[in-house]
């Protein structure tokens, strides 16, 4: 929305690698350590969002005009969903993982123990700007690190809220926080982490890699991309419509793994588009604006993109929505029919509330569309399951759904996350715990017997059993 509060002032620079610091010597003293610290921590989280519930629920309707229905489920609820989940899987996921030893090398056993890496960065975006920086917080907490949180200078009241009840929840040992926009995150990324996961854009996930490599920090990047959805001639019309619009309108279409665009079997072209006019009906009435359901964009400089969009053309009508009020960030659902491939809306992650549909002449061509580009975050197919399957089957992207959108992100022990382009390494759940764990390797011998065969020098009948044992 263009309507912000005024900006919460910054972090000053200069205070940016005490605050690393301190998340690191919280590190090596061991506070989150034990499996009862790290649940005590999660507990912390857990009251966070409770008693913050209703200054978050403020920060995202000023920040996106966020119902706090929506608000509710897509970021607190569902943060809380990841804390219960940790926490109830917590003693599984920490044990130590039994390994067989060969039969030369006993008498030893061997373990991996999941460790936790050290001082976790979580870079967040502002699209859901709690949710992508709770979340990722929660699977960094629950392997036992410490970490430092940036959140999106672009949701400016969730990062002054995230902010002040992070400092006021959390020893800042466990726990830090930077807010502000380029200058801080470059200085943040000046310093050393044992782990940076990023969520955004491409552009700045190239950033941050280079940034990351100087230390040679591992790093997770959780990117986008255009995410098609399949509708074939063997699906339920209305219901694909409707779990379309869902998905693509929910946050008015600022979601990562929304639909970007449909590519629809020509048999049923015609009725999805009936279809998904009347769901956007259903959803936001006659009139979307007057909608207390219905999100708004969240600032003049992606209000601009997307009617730059819409006014470059390139599809043939709008068969629903295209009205736009810059002044209260508001953009129509909109869906477009009879657009080209080469259309801008085709060019780029649109990101806002645009649907472009497609017709293809079958299964096979929307399967070659989708494998021409890059790979995308999410894939959706609607139609029987053999078909899903074939879609599935021959293309690549993070995630998928058959008859559904963005729910495959709300299964915990799915892990979420792009590949190639779209992004690198996944989290929540189990995933999340593994990706800010260190898998030691460990090994422990007998002391007796302790058979010479190892050793120098190597004798003929040593070299000879040791080729029989291989
Ligand atoms: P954004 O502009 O808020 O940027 C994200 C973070 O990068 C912010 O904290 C910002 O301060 C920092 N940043 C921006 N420019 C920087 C620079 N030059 N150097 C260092 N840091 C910089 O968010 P965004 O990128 O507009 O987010 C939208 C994108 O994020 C979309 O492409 C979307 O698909 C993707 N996304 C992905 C996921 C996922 O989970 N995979 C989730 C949400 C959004």
């Amino acid at each position: 929305m263009t309507v912000q509060p005024a900006p919460p002032p910054f972090t000053d620079l200069a205070e940016i690698p005490a605050i690393v610091a301190a998340a690191r010597t919280g590190y090596r003293d061991g506070v989150v350590r034990s499996l009862d610290q790290r649940r005590a921590q999660l507990d912390r989280l857990r009251r966070l969002l409770i008693d913050g519930e209703d200054a978050l629920l403020g920060a995202l309707a000023a920040d996106l005009g966020k119902s706090s229905t929506e608000a509710y489920a897509t970021e607190i609820g569902f943060t809380l969903s990841e804390i219960d989940h940790a926490r109830r899987h917590l003693a599984r996921w920490a044990a130590p993982e039994k390994v067989r030893v060969p039969l030369r090398l006993r008498p030893a056993k061997a373990r991996i123990v999941r460790e936790p890496l050290g001082v976790i960065g979580i870079i967040g975006p502002w699209n859901y700007p709690v949710q992508l920086v709770l979340a990722p917080l929660v699977a960094a907490l629950a392997a036992g690190n410490t970490a430092v949180l940036k959140p999106s200078e672009l949701a400016p009241a969730c990062s002054a809220v995230l902010a002040e009840l992070i400092a006021r929840h959390f020893d800042p040992a466990v726990v830090g926080v930077v807010t502000g926009g380029v200058a801080e995150t470059t200085a943040l990324l000046a310093e050393r982490f044992d782990h940076l996961l990023y969520t955004g854009n491409g552009r700045v996930g190239r950033v941050v890699a280079h940034a990351a490599a100087e230390h040679l920090t591992p790093i997770t990047l959780e990117l986008g991309g255009k995410s098609p959805a399949v509708v074939t001639a063997g699906a339920d019309i209305a219901v694909a419509a409707r779990r379309i619009a869902w998905g693509k309108f929910l946050n008015a279409g600022q979601t990562c793994i929304a639909p970007d665009y449909v590519l629809v079997e020509e048999a049923v072209h015609a009725p999805l588009l009936d279809a998904l006019q009347r769901s956007v009906g259903e959803f936001f009435g006659e009139d979307p604006a007057a909608s207390p359901d219905y999100g708004r964009i969240v600032n003049d400089h992606h209000h601009d993109r997307l009617t730059g969009l819409l006014d470059a053309g390139g599809f043939e009508r709008v068969v629903v929505g295209g009205g736009a009020d810059r002044g209260t960030g508001y953009l129509a659902p909109t869906v477009l029919a009879g657009v080209s491939p080469a259309a801008a809306v085709m060019q780029e992650e649109i990101f806002g509330p645009i649907l472009p549909v497609l017709a293809v002449a079958g299964v096979r061509q929307a399967v070659e569309f989708i494998a021409e580009r890059p790979h995308p975050l999410a894939l959706y197919v609607f139609g029987d399951r053999a078909t899903a399957e074939e879609v599935i089957g021959s293309t690549t992207s993070g995630g998928a759904a058959v008859n559904a959108t963005m729910l495959h992100l709300a299964v915990p022990d799915l892990p979420f996350g792009g590949v190639g382009p779209s992004g690198t390494g996944a989290y929540h759940g189990e995933a999340g715990f593994l990706r800010f764990s260190h898998r030691r390797s460990v090994l422990d011998r007998g002391v007796r017997p302790d058979p010479p065969v190892l050793y120098p020098p190597y004798r003929r009948w040593k070299r000879k059993l040791l080729r029989a044992v291989q």
